[in-house]
């Protein structure tokens, strides 16, 4: 454990599953005590178990980041329990996927409600934690990473509502950085390619075998490539900012 993230704290989203739950124990290693986001708490439970076991600090912490009196509740118990909030990262999210026509508004409204306001919610929230986190020893500075997609970047037929949120990430993440950078509060955004996860499991019968056949014999990414990057990210000094970082899979175009 190198502990480069000692005394402070971590609040992961979405981390019952994939990417935000190999993300809260890559920061747990680096001696970040973690709050763990989601929904499920069971899975939450479980996540807390092996860090704990790794000689590690976690808080769960139940709820729908949908709803903002949830969300803003989430991070008020994160600095009531844990003291402060060092680092967020606004990973959960949800996909769906098909032709824009044929898609179900249930559909776009989750995808806008966790990818989006979700989002929002939890930054709005956490944010003037983070600034008061920035000014404080041990690290005078603090992190906000979003993890966006290459869906952010590039947009393709069948992802229409996807790409508008996750372009909406990208847009948003960069404004606000130039907004609070002065401030030592980094801004960062994630871009994974495809990842081994269960986000193509939430995706409507007939569009999922259409997912699973164009991604069939392609070696994926795991949720600790990304995990990795998002690791990188927040234990650079102080006069390092990575703003942004894709990561595709080998072989995808
Ligand atoms: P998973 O489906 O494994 O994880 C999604 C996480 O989001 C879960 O922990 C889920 O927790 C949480 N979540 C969903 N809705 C809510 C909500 N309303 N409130 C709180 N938490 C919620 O997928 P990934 O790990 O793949 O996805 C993580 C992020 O990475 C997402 O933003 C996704 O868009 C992005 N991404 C993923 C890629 C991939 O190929 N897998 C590629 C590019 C980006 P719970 O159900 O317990 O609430």
């Amino acid at each position: 454990m190198t502990a480069r993230l000692s005394s402070t704290v971590a609040l992961v989203t979405g981390a019952s599953s994939g990417i935000g739950e190999a993300t809260a124990r890559s920061l747990a290693a680096e001696g970040a005590a973690v709050a763990v986001l989601g929904r499920r708490r069971e899975r939450l439970e479980q996540l807390a178990d092996k860090i704990r076991a790794d000689g590690g600090t976690a808080l769960v912490v139940e709820a729908d980041i949908t709803d903002q009196r949830q969300a803003a509740a989430a991070v008020g118990t994160v600095v009531a329990r844990l003291g402060r909030l060092d680092t967020v990262v606004n990973n959960a999210g949800f996909m769906g996927v098909g032709q824009f026509a044929d898609s179900p508004i249930e559909e776009w409204e989750r995808m806008i409600g966790v990818n989006v306001q979700g989002l929002l919610h939890i930054t709005h929230a956490a944010l003037p934690h983070l600034l008061r986190a920035a000014e404080d020893p041990p690290r005078r500075v603090a992190d906000l990473v979003n993890i966006s997609s290459t869906a952010g970047r590039v947009a393709r037929p069948g992802t229409a509502v996807y790409n508008l949120t996750k372009f909406g990430v990208n847009g948003f993440t960069e404004a606000l950085r130039q907004e609070v950078m002065h401030k030592r509060v980094r801004v960062s955004v994630v871009e994974p390619g495809t990842v081994d996860t269960e986000l193509g499991t939430h995706l409507r019968d007939g569009v999922r075998q259409a997912v699973e056949r164009q991604i069939e014999g392609m070696e994926l990414l795991r949720p600790e490539d990304i995990a990795d990057a998002v690791s990188y990210i927040v234990t650079r000094d102080r006069r390092v900012a990575v703003n942004e970082v894709l990561v595709r899979a080998g072989e995808q175009t």
